[in-house]
């Protein structure tokens, strides 16, 4: 059995968050208020030059949302994570992560030193010791975002799906670095303008 059952943690609003999952254990990120966006990325916790793969995951599944059944692929096609449980219903991994230089392309000049989910990411990692760096950061999920595809193609940034309670469930399928932004974006509606805090939850598998 293992000695450690379970892991549970609150990332605060606009917070990053770093953990490892060992093969077998389930991650539950819940979405504690609703609304929020929790863009977020996974690396081969023993070889993180192997990582999240947004073109192979969505090329293999042949769909453009992120659900129940989803597998998470990497950059060498393999299976990552598995979404097993999933309460919003769909996830987004084509609109990427906020960053001071979108911030400033999409809203203004004075938005650019706001708070971002790539400065997040990069605190994160420099805080972990793993030596990655901005060079390292593929195309992120953005759990509980909402970026519809519409029927012209056209991508856009809309109210989010998710509510107060919301859950979505990951099975680690290998030894992954699990890195979080709880987006602190206060200038589109991914977050409602109002960003909450959420539980990253974590059940480890059973080991004998
Ligand atoms: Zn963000």
């Amino acid at each position: 059995m293992s000695d450690r059952p379970g892991q549970s943690t609150i990332v605060a609003a606009g917070e990053p968050w770093i953990g490892t999952l060992q093969r077998g254990d389930t991650l539950r990120i819940v979405d504690l208020e609703g609304n929020q966006a929790v863009d977020t990325l996974f690396f081969n916790a023993a070889r993180p030059e192997e990582r999240y793969s947004a073109t192979d995951t969505l090329r293999a599944q042949a769909a453009v949302y992120l659900t129940t059944g989803s597998k998470l692929l990497s950059n060498l096609g393999n299976p990552m994570l598995s979404i097993v449980a999933d309460t919003c219903g769909r996830h987004d991994t084509l609109g990427g992560a906020c960053s001071s230089e979108s911030n400033t392309v999409r809203y203004a000049l004075e938005k650019r030193d706001m708070h971002s989910c790539r400065d997040n990411f990069l605190l994160a990692l420099a805080r972990s010791g793993l030596g990655l760096t901005k060079r390292d950061l593929p195309a992120n999920i953005n759990f509980f975002m909402n970026v519809p595809v519409t029927p012209d193609g056209g991508l856009t940034f809309a109210d989010g799906v998710s509510g107060p309670g919301r859950y979505v469930e990951l099975r680690a399928e290998m030894d992954v670095t699990v890195l979080i932004s709880n987006c602190p974006q206060l200038n589109n509606p991914c977050n409602a303008y109002n960003p909450t805090p959420i539980e990253v939850l974590i059940r480890f598998a059973t080991r004998l």
